[in-house]
């Protein structure tokens, strides 16, 4: 199956940060790729700053080492390649100074869409917007792109979003999740609603609980410093896990347009039951890795041997609405997990009465799992009988779709950055966050936080290469529940 490409209008996409790490690892590469799907007109170009001194050549040479780092396929390539570099240029720019600011309104042209990428420090954010509204270089359609951390609680998510706003309508601003970008994402939001099979059961009544897993098995790898100030719940729960629950548990919106699918997602995190002092020891568990199957601590990775900063957490979320009162939402995220593992499991009740007594004790009854890490694809979990002539046993077996075989062998996805990028070229914010949805999503974690810090609990222990604490498995076990496992 071949993939439909899109069109786009010529753009000017300006990278604050383009020599930095997630330039050259996702947004250079993913901008190849899409040109050579044929998405990125001739007339585009890339203007590419930061404050050290380049030139045009050496920035396309410091492109050209990073496409043969992450996008090795441009080696076979080269004149496609070149054709690439040549888009590039490359402004010297102190975001917090005066200097190079002229010099980029003179690269930059009045009849093509304009877009500032904002990979930089987030501390840098408001100073850019506010550089880029008084120079007049950010006019009335141009777009402005930022990722997390967006912000570390409430106070300081709203206080960016108002530096933001200052410049730039809420049309403009386009905070991505790369969560989002992924085909897995969209597919459930296609697999909900282009379907009429799963709507009528995708509910309270037939829907026992969700897992939502996303499991890594990599440490901090020399993040300590941001890392150990934010901690799994800021790092991933508000943002990552937070997404996915909202579009599993969201209403159908009017139409698949932006406002209509973000406001149904407020929605969701606006009916998440509060968990405070209260309730955060029964719903809540915090671990931190130690050492262990040759791995250092988190402690020693942080470089804080007294740190209480959890790298993995677990939650049994609930949302109160008429949707899904009394199914709970699992979530857990953590480092240096047995594998690196991303999925969304919708488990189903049991049957109202089994006919096959005493056979379905081991059975995780039907479950539909949606995966995105590390391959994207749906797998639909059934109980029939074991085949063979041992009488009426049951057993489960997977119906299976994996995107990447389907779409015609593995690589046919685009990457998650390649699709935002083009979403934003084309101003459509479907798939990234609002403003009021940050927000949201911060005022249901920060009371969690502060009940953590308030009853003074320490992260359990847990060893690298499993599934994290024990607690986190009691957390289903009190409900009779189990987490599906955690394999690659
Ligand atoms: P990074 O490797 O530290 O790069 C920072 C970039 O900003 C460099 O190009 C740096 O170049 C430039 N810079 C720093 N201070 C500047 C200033 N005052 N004016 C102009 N340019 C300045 O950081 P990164 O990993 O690419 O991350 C960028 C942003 O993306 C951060 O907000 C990060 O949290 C977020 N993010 C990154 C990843 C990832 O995979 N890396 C993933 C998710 C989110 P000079 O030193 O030459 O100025």
């Amino acid at each position: 199956m071949v993939s439909r490409v899109i069109p786009v209008e010529p753009f000017d996409l300006v990278i604050f940060g383009a020599t930095g790490d997630l330039a050259r690892r996702k947004i250079l590469p993913g901008l190849f790729r899409r040109m050579v799907a044929g998405q990125m007109p001739p007339e585009s170009r890339v203007i590419g700053t930061a404050r050290r001194e380049l030139t045009d050549a050496e920035f396309r040479a410091m492109a050209d080492a990073a496409l043969s780092e992450f996008a090795p396929e441009a080696d076979r390539t080269p004149e496609i390649r070149a054709t690439f570099l040549d888009r590039l240029d490359y402004v010297r720019l102190d975001a917090l100074g005066a200097e190079g600011w002229d010099e980029l309104a003179v690269r930059l042209r009045p009849d093509c869409v304009r877009a500032f990428y904002l990979s930089v420090a987030p501390t840098l954010f408001g100073g850019i917007a506010q550089r880029l509204t008084e120079t007049g270089l950010a006019t009335p359609d141009s777009r402005i792109v930022v990722e997390k951390p967006l912000g570390h609680d409430l106070a300081s998510a709203r206080a960016l979003n108002a530096q933001l706003a200052r410049g730039f309508s809420e049309r403009q601003i386009y905070r991505i999740d790369h969560y989002l970008g992924k085909e897995t994402v969209q597919n459930l939001m296609a697999i909900r609603f282009a379907n009429a099979l799963f709507e009528p059961l995708w509910n309270a009544r037939h829907v026992d609980h969700v897992q939502i897993t996303v499991a890594e098995s990599i440490g901090i790898e020399g993040r300590g410093a941001y890392y150990d100030r934010a901690g799994a719940m800021r790092d991933m729960v508000q943002n990552h896990l937070m997404q996915l629950l909202c579009l599993t548990a969201m209403e159908p919106p009017a139409k698949f347009a932006a406002d209509a699918v973000r406001d149904e997602k407020l929605k969701v995190i606006r009916s998440l039951e509060p968990i405070g002092v209260a309730e955060v020891a029964e719903r809540t568990v915090r671990g931190q890795y130690r050492a262990g199957n040759g791995f250092a601590s988190y402690a020693e990775e942080a470089g804080n041997p007294d740190s209480r900063t959890e790298s993995f957490v677990a939650i049994k979320a609930g949302i109160a609405n008429w949707r899904w009162s009394g199914t709970p939402f699992y979530l857990r995220t953590g480092k240096r997990l047995r594998a690196r593992l991303s999925e969304i499991v919708v488990v189903f009740r049991d049957p109202p009465h089994s006919i096959f007594s005493g056979q379905n004790q081991a059975l995780h009854g039907n479950a539909l799992i949606i995966r995105l890490q590390p391959d994207e694809g749906i797998t639909l979990m059934m109980t029939i009988k074991d085949p063979g002539p041992g009488g009426m046993r049951l057993t489960e077996v997977p119906l299976d779709m994996s995107f990447a075989e389907t779409l015609g062998g593995s690589g046919a996805l685009p990457d998650a950055y390649e699709r935002l990028i083009m979403d934003v070229i084309r101003g459509d914010q479907t798939l990234f966050m609002r403003g009021d949805e940050v927000e949201a999503a911060w005022a249901w974690t920060d009371p969690i936080i502060a009940a953590w810090e308030e009853l003074g609990t320490r992260p359990a222990p847990y060893d690298p290469g499993g599934s994290g604490p024990e607690d986190a498995l009691m957390l289903m076990h009190r409900d009779h529940r189990r987490w599906r496992e955690i394999e690659a």
